[in-house]
């Protein structure tokens, strides 16, 4: 398929997990992928393995993150922001220290808030564009993350907020809410509960629907659906991806 032959997007947290899975399925549908990730070497390596670019972008930097949009934008055009940089520092309230709150706030809500405000400056005035946040289901409450589950909720009504200020622009947002996905991150959970991550992916299938936890890929193919012209009349919506209701 090329549905995304001729655009730009830019990928933040590209390096690994699901953005790397959505890095690599816009990559093989035809578009110019910049890799933005903290994790330089890493970035380097998937840009690589696609054809694409890597820049070093720490999302809680407005430098860093205007430089990856103008780096992006340099190739032609930015056509699709897809926002994946993401971190979790769970603890249970009482024991959650101000930093666990600002890292985890910071780099999701205002990480995002600087992708898509610098974004929005080319494609308002190229008057088309695809941007596409990720929120989870943490977002509907999940013990030990009041800093995580507060910033995804945050990044959905962002979502409905910008699809009602850039849809006159022809440009839609969207956002997607992963249940549990097999990614470092996940396994930064199973390692902080002492359970091996197999037997802890096993006990969670348990309580999904299909029966199994999702992979990345099952993420990138929806983030791809979104930035294509397929979903030209959806914006402003959340979509859950998390092998269940
Ligand atoms: P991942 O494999 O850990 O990938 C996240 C990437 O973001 C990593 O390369 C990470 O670099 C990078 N990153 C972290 N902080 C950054 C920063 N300040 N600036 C730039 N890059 C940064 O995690 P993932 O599971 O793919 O998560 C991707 C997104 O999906 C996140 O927003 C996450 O909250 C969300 N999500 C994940 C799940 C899940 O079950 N996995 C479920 C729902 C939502 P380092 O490795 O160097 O930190």
């Amino acid at each position: 398929m090329t549905r995304f032959e001729g655009k730009t997007a830019l990928v933040t947290g590209g390096a690994k997990g699901i953005g790397a899975a959505t890095a690599r399925r816009l990559a093989s549908e035809g578009a110019t992928v910049v890799v933005a990730d903290f994790d330089e070497p890493a970035a380097q390596e998937t840009a690589r393995e696609i054809g694409g670019h890597a820049v070093r972008c720490d999302v809680t930097s407005r430098e860093d993150v205007e430089a990856a949009v103008e780096a992006a934008a340099a190739l032609g055009s930015l056509d699709l922001l897809v926002t994946c940089a993401g971190i979790i520092r769970d603890n249970l309230l009482f024991k959650m220290t101000d930093e666990d709150w600002d890292a985890v706030i910071d780099t999701h809500l205002k990480g995002t808030f600087y992708a898509v405000r610098a974004a929005q400056q080319h494609m308002v005035a190229q008057k088309s564009g695809k941007m596409v946040l990720i929120s989870s289901t943490s977002a509907l409450g999940n013990r030990g993350q009041t800093n995580y589950s507060t910033a995804k909720a945050g990044l959905q009504g962002m979502t409905k907020t910008l699809a009602i200020e850039l849809g006159p622009y022809n440009v839609n947002v969207n956002c997607v809410a992963p249940g549990f996905i097999a990614t470092a991150m996940t396994q930064q959970t199973a390692d902080r509960i002492g359970m091996p991550f197999e037997q802890f992916m096993e006990a969670v299938s348990e309580q999904v629907p299909l029966k199994r936890v999702g992979q990345p890929e099952d993420v990138a193919g929806l983030i791809a659906y979104l930035c294509s012209d397929d979903a030209s009349y959806v914006s402003g919506q959340i979509v859950y991806v998390r092998g269940g209701p």
